[in-house]
């Protein structure tokens, strides 16, 4: 079944001119939500969706009463300083919504007169949590990342034996997601070398990012009522770039036998935009699992799942360091891979979360753990890129880094091409390394 519909119809073009440029992140075929209001203003937060270099004002449309009555709800809700009461909408309300914006921005549209004033140049706003995050859940389904970590611990067994069965994952904190933009101080913690006999507190030594695509739940289910693989679409409200920072000393030291947890928690960036499911329907592919390694089970496995359970997110990650910076040198890019890479889906994900009755809730943040394809260049952290510290890599303007350094920036972009369909984009994601508080 094609989930394609009129608003992905790559002949659209909008009359605003800025969302037709070839390359721009926010074609009217995209059409992503946020939470915005105007840079340094006392105006209330409010949902907005970007249309080419502006951001429509959700809140002052829903004021102008333009639309079908049956979407003033949806429009109201997303006037709201978070989307939550939007995104616990049901999937057919979302995409109401975005059948009426792409109509209303497209060339021709006789709303274009009244919708102008409404836009705001994206230069000129800042931007909040797109929504409450009730809880997050960090998953770990890049096998290639799994492989290389596993390597370090485990040379003749880099897997663990439940890799290739379920969907690994733990529960994270949401109090410490923010908003790309937010910067924060290096973590302090206890860690213990090798050769030492006790452990001491002090600044995280081996300080990385993680290069994860997050996923925003917005229906939820009842408690005790599963999510079925084959409807998990109805649940998936859509996707940003997310930096989930990880103190890798602090991790090795604290994390048996309970996993990961300060090592984890001090800081995670989320991209402003969420690129909803249905813009993502043009490059969703087939997911396929090797003969050779085990099927899943009937829970994990369905139709939909292996026709189109695979996102095709091209995933990018610039290294900006202070030298950089006072240069105005943007940053240079170090990794590149694609979500398509993952062993499991965004649908086995959900179905694996729920199958024990666990209750999903509107704004609840999945991370999909850090995506690493194949190859050297294409790995998701610098853990995996200095070999767990061992080496270290060399920047062109002949700095070199093992693990991130004070004034370090990281900044992830991402976006998704596909024969036949326009190039949509997910901004970026950035966030700055301030020296640890001691
Ligand atoms: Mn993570």
């Amino acid at each position: 079944m094609s989930l394609l519909n009129q608003t992905h119809n790559p002949d659209l073009t909008s009359w605003v001119a800025s969302a037709n440029v070839a390359e721009c992140d926010f074609p009217i075929q995209n059409l992503p939500f946020a939470i915005f209001r105007r840079a340094g203003s006392a105006e209330a937060f409010r949902g907005g969706v970007a249309i080419g270099d502006k951001v429509l004002d959700l809140a002052a449309l829903a004021a102008l009463n333009l639309f079908a009555e049956n979407l003033q709800p949806a429009l109201r809700a997303c006037s709201q300083s978070q989307l939550n009461d939007f995104m616990a909408m049901p999937q057919a309300t979302w995409s109401a919504l975005r059948l009426a914006l792409s109509q209303a921005l497209a060339t021709g549209s006789a709303l274009q007169s009244s919708i102008e004033a409404t836009l705001i140049a994206q230069a000129d706003i800042e931007f909040d949590l797109p929504c409450k995050i009730g809880d997050y859940t960090d998953f770990y389904t890049s096998i290639h990342h799994a492989t290389t970590i596993g390597s370090f611990f485990r040379p003749d067994n880099p897997l663990l034996p439940n890799y290739k069965w379920l969907p690994i994952g733990y529960h994270g904190r949401s109090s410490s997601i923010t908003i790309s933009g937010t910067d924060f101080h290096r973590p302090v913690g206890q860690t213990k070398a090798a050769t030492a006999d006790e452990p001491t507190l002090g600044p995280c030594k081996r300080l990385d990012y993680e290069m994860e695509v997050g996923i925003y739940i917005g229906a939820g289910n009842e408690m005790g009522s599963p999510i079925n693989i084959e409807q998990t679409d109805q649940y998936v409200f859509g996707m940003c770039l997310f930096n989930d920072w990880s103190a890798r000393d602090i991790q090795g030291w604290e994390y048996q036998p309970l996993g990961p947890f300060l090592a984890k928690n001090f800081a995670s960036t989320v991209s402003p935009w969420i690129i909803t499911n249905e813009a993502l329907a043009p490059f969703r592919q087939a997911w396929q699992r090797q003969k050779s390694d085990p099927q899943p089970l009937a829970y994990l496995s369905g139709q939909q799942n292996s026709t189109l359970g695979s996102y095709d997110i091209q995933l990018e990650v610039s290294l900006q360091t202070a030298n950089m910076r006072s240069a105005q040198i943007e940053g240079q890019k170090i990794t590149r891979t694609s979500f398509k890479h993952s062993y499991w889906s965004v649908a086995q994900m959900v179905a694996h979360h729920t199958v024990n009755g666990c209750n999903l809730q509107a704004g609840d943040f999945f991370g999909s753990g850090t995506q690493s394809g194949p190859s050297l260049d294409q790995v998701g952290s610098m853990m995996e890129l200095t070999s767990a510290g061992k080496t270290s890599f060399t920047l062109e303007n002949g700095e070199s880094r093992t693990f991130l350094e004070d004034g370090d920036a990281i900044i992830m972009s991402g976006f998704c091409v596909a024969e036949g369909a326009t190039r949509i984009g997910f901004g970026s994601v950035k966030a700055t390394i301030l020296p640890a508080k001691t």
